[in-house]
Order: structure tokens, then sequence, then C-alpha cells
């Protein structure tokens, strides 16, 4: 695929169901939130997770980081396995892998002033041998977010709703991470602030030579931020490629259907919109076949009989379904 990078992350058949509480225990049953999912991420990229709600994206990650613990497959985090680690041989890998989420309101301790917040990481990770160098790390990090030092001593309340996420940032960045999740980051402002966030979050990446993953329900954010896209339709990734093999390129009818629906800022025309008919279905019990089916107008008696398997389109562009490869 991409030969000369380094893989950051390596996932493989990873599978995060929950097991459904049934009266009539005849048979177990489980919410396939995450289904075998497989990919790589590179170091220094940023790799989009996209998709409807309820899709997954936000379980996945949360297995990749192991703040749950998966029910099988494997996660190759820096050259270690972390799937199956215990807590406490997890600790020291945590401080390399950081979240920021869509609400910084609940992400941050209200009770503390911004100082103490961002210290609070460094003196859980040891980070910093003395007080003064932590005070001085705090200063660089504000100013890394371009947050005044004036500010210190404020609570989080008392900032605007960008401003609270710089501030999200900024703890995040307090142990000098190789991985941020950035969980919906900017969904949650208003329209005005989140390219600042964005070009900010850009900004941070190449001076600190950082990972990103970028999940959100946003088509024109993940465009606008991602150098390639997963995207995901109950628990699987269906189509995964680079930004340009997804938005101009794309492979797989929903994938097709979810880009029909981002009105284009260029002027171009949009191609016809694609109208998803029915719900999506439920995850603990999934369309046999293809996971797409049910919604699917392709859909023949081969989508309901096997899952189709990721297809390779070059240049790292894959997408799962039975139609692709056929003239
Ligand atoms: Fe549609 Fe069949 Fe392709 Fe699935 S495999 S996306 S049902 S055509």
């Amino acid at each position: 695929m991409e030969p000369d990078k380094k893989i950051l992350l390596k996932v493989r058949n990873l599978k995060q169901w929950f097991p459904v509480n049934s009266l009539l225990l005849e048979k177990k049953k489980y919410v396939k939130a995450v289904n075998d999912v497989s990919f790589d991420l590179y170091e220094g990229e940023t790799l989009g997770i996209a998709g409807e709600s309820g899709c997954g994206k936000s379980t996945l990650i949360r297995s990749c980081l192991r703040l749950l613990k998966p029910t099988d497959g494997s996660i190759e985090f820096d050259g270690q396995e972390i799937a199956n680690k215990k807590l406490r041989a997890l600790r020291p890998i945590r401080k390399d892998m950081q979240i920021i989420f869509q609400d910084p309101y609940a992400s941050l301790d209200g009770r503390w002033k911004v100082g103490r917040l961002l210290e609070e990481p460094m003196i859980i990770n040891k980070i910093c041998s003395s007080k003064k160098e932590r005070k001085e790390k705090v200063n660089e990090l504000l100013e890394a977010v371009s947050i005044s030092q004036e500010y210190i001593n404020r609570f989080p309340h008392e900032f605007s709703g960008g401003q609270r996420q710089r501030i999200a940032i900024a703890s995040a960045l307090a142990t000098d991470p190789k991985l941020i999740v950035c969980d919906e980051p900017v969904s949650a402002l208003d329209v005005s602030v989140r390219a600042q966030v964005l070009n900010l979050l850009r900004d941070l990446q190449v001076s600190r030579k950082l990972t990103y993953i970028f999940v959100s329900h946003d088509m024109s954010v993940i465009e606008y931020i991602c150098d390639r896209v997963a995207i995901m339709y109950l628990g699987k990734i269906v189509e995964i490629g680079s930004r340009k093999a997804i938005f101009e390129e794309s492979a797989h009818p929903y994938t097709k259907a979810l880009l029909s629906a981002v009105p284009k800022v260029s002027g171009e025309k949009n191609a016809e919109r694609i109208i998803l008919e029915g719900d999506i279905p439920s995850p603990v019990d999934p369309p046999s076949g293809c996971v797409f089916r049910t919604r699917c107008k392709y859909a023949t008696e081969k989508c309901a009989c096997e899952e189709p398997k990721m297809c390779d389109l070059g240049d790292g562009h894959m997408a799962a379904c039975h139609l692709i490869g056929k003239a």
C-alpha cells in the first residue's frame, strides 16, 4: 500500500461485541458494534473515519485506544500488541495515545483552573522533573494553541466553546503523544470557529509530527482535514482510500450515497442525490452476506448469501462490493 511509510497503528480483524441481556437465554446475542475491521494508520497522516450515527466509529476508536477490551482481533501500536494487555501494562503506552472529544465541557474538569488542567497529565505521566519545568511547559502549550498566558488562572466556563476546545487540545498535547484521536472535535462548535480549530490541528500536526484519527459524520470536514478516509457501515469498513479516491472515485454504493448528500461549495454541480431507503438494520442481527444489501439498489441474490471481500483498486484504495471488478 504505502511501503515507505511507517505504520503506527495496525488493526486486524478487530471485533467489539457487547452482550445483550435477554430473559430467554436460548442463544446469547451480541451488539456487533465493530465486526471484523482491519486497517493501517501511517505515521504523520490523518485518517478519517466516516459514516452515519451508529455505524461503530466511536466504538472502533475506543477499542483502538484500549478504552474497551476488544472481543477479538489484534491492535498493534508502535510495534507493540496491545489488544490483550492488562491495564497496568497499558499505562506507559497511554501517554502516547490521546483523545479529543466533541464536547470540551465534558472533558475538562470544571473545578480546575487552566494551569492545573494542563499540569495534571504531566503529573500523572511523570513528564517533567520539577514544578518549574511543568509551569514552563504549560506556558508553551498555551502558546501553541493561541491562548494567552494571562488566562492561566481562569476556569473552563470562563472561555468560549472554541477556546475550550483549544484548551482540550493543549491538554492532549501535554504528554507529547504520537497519536491523537479526534472524536467529532468541531461538531459542537459554531461554524465560524470550526475552520480555526481545524487549521490549528493541521499546524500542530506539522510542528509536532502528530498522527491523527479523525472521526466525523460530516463529510465536508473529513474532506478538509483528512489524507485518507475509511467509510464505515454497520460495524464494518466498506471502503478505504486516499481523500481523492474516496471523494472523486468512490466505488462502494454506500460511499456514493453518503457523498451525494454533501453540498459542493466550489460551484460544481452535485451528482444526483441518492436517497437511502429504510433504516440502518440492527447491529444485533445484521443482514447476511453484504451488510448494506437491505438498502442497496444494486443488491442481488449473491449479496444475500456471500459477504463481499475487500477488493484492491490500486494505491491503497479498497472497497467491499460484489459489483467491483465487473464491467
Ligand atoms: Fe450492494 Fe451487493 Fe455491493 Fe453490497 S455487495 S454494496 S448489496 S451490490
